[in-house]
């Protein structure tokens, strides 16, 4: 259920509303927005403990959730919410952003150059996979250890934040030194341990969308991460398997206005693991912001053609320098700045 605190309650009511519904043994989650202060109350509820609620000091109405996903969902918190990367980069604000660098950081030279063309085209932030969750254990897996002073050097020079996946739990205290946020993998949506573990970190954590997860299965994954305390969760749609063999997956650009429906969350979309083909990400991304979205993911590399990983989907930095100056006339259309 949801609490709807009165517009005049004072700190302190709102604070004794606080340990009232902690009393009860619920979980309070307060969220404090522009228009109101509500107060999602997980936990299992019952007509008595309601009623009691109902009768406390500041509060104007009770509701329930009807939604299986609590504090994520638009019926507690109506608008959406900025997430802060490093307090100097805002996502679900005016602002677009994008997020652009290589599927993989193969060496210090290769981070370091695409970083600074990423950096002088316009994107915001850059990504790049340290540990690399591969279909087959033959396949590259990522630097590993040695990626992570290669992405601190990086992120020195360019002044950039950085996104990166973690795959396990044992590896969150690593990247902890290097990743402003957190990217779980499509094939990590649903691995609830992780997601736990993530809601313990202060730290911005991005949940792909899994190639088989619906909405509500993203929203369910994204309510493991706040539920443990970390509300500060960015949405991604990278595309889902479907029949189509033209393209690596489909890019569900419905899922984005879904997502921006049902959620409060801001949403990214990845067009290079959505389409699989360099030449089909420009159109992706002028469509993710007709869509609604906050922002996008791109992968890009000096020479993708030499890339260990996903060398056909990335955009050359000319390419990409052209994307960004095309994106800039359909942001503005779309009521935002890039
Ligand atoms: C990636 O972003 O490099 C990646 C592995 O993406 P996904 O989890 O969407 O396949
Ligand atoms: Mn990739």
């Amino acid at each position: 259920m949801v609490i709807i605190v009165e517009s005049g309650a004072d700190e302190q009511t709102v604070a004794n509303l606080i340990d009232k519904v902690r009393a009860l043994g619920f979980t309070p989650h307060p969220i404090f927005g522009v228009e109101k202060t509500v107060i999602a109350v997980v936990g299992h509820k019952t007509q008595e403990k309601t009623d009691i609620l109902a009768t406390m000091p500041g509060v104007q109405q009770i509701i329930p959730i009807l939604k299986p996903y609590k504090l994520v969902g638009r019926e507690v918190k109506a608008e959406t919410s900025v997430i802060s990367v490093r307090d100097d980069l805002d996502i679900g604000g005016d602002r677009f952003v994008v997020m652009a660098g290589p599927c993989a950081v193969e060496s210090y030279d290769q981070l370091s150059q695409i970083a600074r063309y990423v950096k002088q085209a316009g994107a915001q932030m850059l990504r790049g996979g340290i540990f690399k969750p591969r279909t087959s254990p033959h396949d590259f897996q990522g630097l590993r250890e040695e990626g992570i002073p290669i992405a601190k050097a990086v992120k020195e020079e360019t002044g950039l934040p950085f996104i990166t996946e973690v795959v396990d739990i044992r590896d969150i205290e690593m990247l902890h030194e290097v990743a402003d946020i957190y990217q779980v993998g499509a094939r990590n949506m649903q691995n609830f341990a992780l997601l736990t573990e993530l809601g313990k970190v202060d730290r911005p954590v991005m949940l792909k969308r899994a190639m088989s997860g619906t909405v509500e299965d993203l929203l369910q994954a994204a309510e493991y991460v706040a539920v443990e305390g970390n509300a500060q969760v960015i949405l991604c749609e990278r595309g889902i398997r479907t029949f189509e063999s033209s393209t690596r997956n489909t890019l569900d650009i419905s899922a984005v206005i879904a997502m921006k429906r049902f959620s409060h969350l801001p949403v990214v979309v990845d067009p290079s693991h959505a389409s699989g083909h360099d030449w089909m990400v420009p159109a992706l991304s002028k469509a993710a912001v007709a869509a609604g979205a906050d922002g996008l993911l791109i992968e890009t590399h000096s020479r993708p053609q030499e890339a260990m990983v996903d060398g056909h989907q990335s955009l050359t930095p000319a390419s990409f320098k052209q994307t960004m100056e095309e994106l800039a006339a359909f942001c503005e259309a779309a009521g935002r700045t890039l």
